[in-house]
């Protein structure tokens, strides 16, 4: 309730003071305060609405109010303004308002509609409008704890990176020296005065209470006839009284008409009746009434924010503890591929303190070379795709050789804020599996001579020139011969995939025709095409890429083959190249049994096979793709795979047309 110090002459209801003041909280109010019509329409709303939501005012009015509520939330709003224009009284409830840029704010309302017969108090009475008609209206206030919300979502999930939760927590927006261009009625104000989710107290040039509103009595524990007449000390703490009258009378000397007081929310403290100091946002304004000038503070209290805020920052301290804890780095990198965060392990990896890097974009902390290799992966990532991958460095450069890197898309309302990015040392990994490759080498070079040697043996056997073995023996010959056979390819496959990796083969790059490429891949798989009743098509373009043709075309022809063996007899398969600005795209497409999900990046790892029976039934090696994947990443390309489990494989590949820059 609003009151009056009885023993001053009250502000009558035509009263310019009480008009004046009124508006005048209704311009500097940090909440969205707005007037709806019987239809639920707007009439009015204050210049903080307009600011927080991001309207124009002239588009906005005559708009119905639901029409702007989350559809989620919108029930429960028609509910309480039904409730508000069936039975008058007030309301409260929450939602999610719509805001000119699509995104939604969390706001807290009071709704009020005042009953036709009724005359709640003095100012309400005073605040009819000429002609006295009072019906019909809702007036309503709104706090928008958007910035409340997105804590308690931070803190429930522990999450890091709380900053842009800290930078929106909600400074009392006053807007200085704005003309008052609207004037409503003082209905409408008074209304709106106890209502306000803001304590509204007024001062006299003595700083003796002359106003005290509802949430004043409800913030300070008491009420308006208590206060209203005493001195303003009353509700500050005793250490603070002297130098906070200083400064209103600063205030009232100086030529801005209304400011923050204290530098940020928090800074200022009340006391309430119960002795208790709380810490408070406030903003004071003036104006020159007949008894002087009167001073109106409007004030919040942060608490429950403050409380907040520090949870948050103590969150974050532990996480920043944990995360320094860790031997990976840990990195947020914003929208503009600068870092945010970035913990301990960073110092020794870039030898800079890790907190100087916050700010600092990619390319500068990292370095131009560095930066062009992740470069790519993380604009993938900045697009909202979850990438991994793994890269080496040159040596001396760094203390990691190898890396592992994850980057996670930090995705906010459908919007990419940035990423969380992972780096893991793998160097000693990759070392252990150079030993093994190298060991793999020396056993399979070391069994490739007598290996051929005994295939030769046995397929001389076969023909019967040295005498003719009992169909039993014969046939033990032919399953020798065969498994010979495939022990030869899997050595050679071993050898080759350890030659390509190992850089002692060379990709000998040139300019090639893409279409001749392909022909002679087809060329090369026709006789198996034909005995397993395949049919090869080829769609070709007219176009070049830059790479070692040899290699191109063993890539082809492992991929063929495979699409071959998978493919039920009578199909096609179908080898296509597609021109694309700076690369060629191949596909090779067959309609067989399918890869599943799960085994679509696996199946480019040696010796991983969707069935462990293929080896057996299709004479396979498990190294086949692996080797692909070595070779088109050697031409700096990419390599997957699309598909529909039991509906056909797309395999792809992406070549370069022209040497990249560190090539002659
Ligand atoms: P393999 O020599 O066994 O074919 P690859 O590395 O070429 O070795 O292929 C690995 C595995 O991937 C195969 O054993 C098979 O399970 C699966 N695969 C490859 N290509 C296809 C395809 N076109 N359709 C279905 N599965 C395929």
């Amino acid at each position: 309730m609003v009151s009056f110090e009885p023993n001053l002459e009250p502000p009558s209801a035509t009263s310019p003071l009480l008009r004046q003041d009124l508006e005048l909280f209704f311009a500097v109010a940090p909440n969205l305060l707005c007037v709806l019509d019987r239809e639920g329409c707007f009439q009015r709303v204050n210049v903080q609405f307009l600011k927080i939501l991001g309207y124009d005012m002239a588009p906005l009015l005559g708009q119905p109010f639901l029409d702007f509520v989350h559809p989620e939330d919108r029930r429960g709003s028609q509910q309480s303004l039904e409730s508000l224009r069936e039975k008058g009284g007030t309301v409260s409830f929450e939602n999610r308002y719509r805001c000119i840029n699509g995104g939604y704010r969390d706001l807290v309302w009071h709704g009020i509609a005042p009953a036709q017969t009724s005359v709640p108090d003095q100012t309400a009475q005073s605040g009819a409008d000429d002609q006295g008609n009072l019906t019909g209206l809702i007036y309503a206030t709104a706090t928008d704890i958007t910035a409340q919300k997105q804590a308690e979502h931070a803190l429930s999930q522990e999450r890091d990176f709380s900053k842009a939760v800290l930078d929106t927590i909600n400074v009392l927006n006053v807007n200085k020296q704005k003309e008052i261009a609207l004037h409503y009625s003082q209905q409408t104000l008074a209304s709106i005065f106890d209502l306000a989710g803001e304590a509204i107290i007024c001062i006299d040039q003595r700083q003796h209470i002359r106003l005290f509103n509802q949430t004043a009595e409800r913030i300070f524990g008491y009420g308006a006839a208590e206060v209203v007449g005493r001195s303003l000390d009353l509700l500050l703490p005793e250490a603070l009284q002297a130098i906070h009258r200083q400064h209103v009378e600063q205030f009232g000397r100086s030529s801005v008409t209304s400011r923050h007081m204290g530098q940020r929310p928090g800074q200022v403290s009340g006391r309430r009746k119960n002795g208790e100091i709380f810490p408070a946002a406030a903003s004071i304004s003036k104006s020159t009434t007949k008894d002087g000038l009167w001073y109106t503070v409007m004030l919040q209290d942060v608490t429950e924010r403050i409380q907040a805020e520090t949870a948050i920052r103590r969150s974050e301290a532990q996480l920043r503890t944990t995360t320094n804890a860790l031997p990976v780095l840990i990195a947020y990198i914003d929208a503009d591929e600068r870092y945010q965060f970035n913990n301990r392990a960073y110092e020794e990896w870039l030898g800079v303190p890790y907190e100087t890097l916050k700010g600092q974009s990619l390319e500068q902390a990292l370095g131009p070379d560095i930066y062009h290799t992740i470069q790519p992966y993380l604009h993938q990532a900045l697009k909202g795709e979850t990438v991994t991958f793994e890269v080496e460095f040159p040596s001396g450069v760094l203390p990691y050789r190898w890396v592992s890197v994850s980057y996670l898309p930090d995705i906010q309302e459908g919007q990419v804020r940035g990423c969380f990015a992972l780096t893991q040392d793998i160097s000693d990994r990759k070392a252990t599996d150079q030993i093994k490759h190298e060991f793999v080498s020396v056993v399979s070079h070391e069994l490739r001579t007598p290996l051929t040697s005994i295939h030769g043996a046995l397929k001389l056997i076969t023909t019967g020139q040295l005498g003719h073995l009992n169909p039993q023996g014969q046939e033990l010959l032919e399953i020798a011969l065969n498994n010979t056979k495939r022990l030869t390819r899997l050595v050679n496959d071993v050898l080759d995939l350890e030659r390509i990796e190992s850089g002692r083969v060379k990709m000998i790059k040139v300019r090639c025709q893409v279409a001749q490429v392909l022909h002679q891949a087809a060329q090369a798989m026709m006789s198996m095409a034909q005995s397993e009743g395949v049919t090869i098509k080829v769609v070709p373009v007219d176009t070049h890429i830059y790479a070692d043709p040899d290699h191109v075309e063993q890539t082809l022809t492992n991929l063929l083959s495979n699409a071959i063996k998978f493919s039920p007899r009578g199909e096609t398969v179908v080898l296509k190249a597609v021109d694309q600005p700076h690369q060629v795209l191949f596909k090779v497409i067959d309609h067989g049994r399918g890869i599943p999900e799960d085994k679509l990046e696996t199946i480019f790892e040696r010796f991983q096979q969707v069935d462990a029976s293929d080896t057996r039934k299709h004479g396979g090696t498990g190294l086949g793709l692996a080797i692909c994947r070595e070779i088109v990443q050697r031409h700096e390309g990419r390599i997957w795979v699309r598909s529909t489990h039991g509906q056909g494989s797309t395999f792809c590949f992406t070549l370069p047309k022209t040497p990249s820059h560190d090539e002659p």
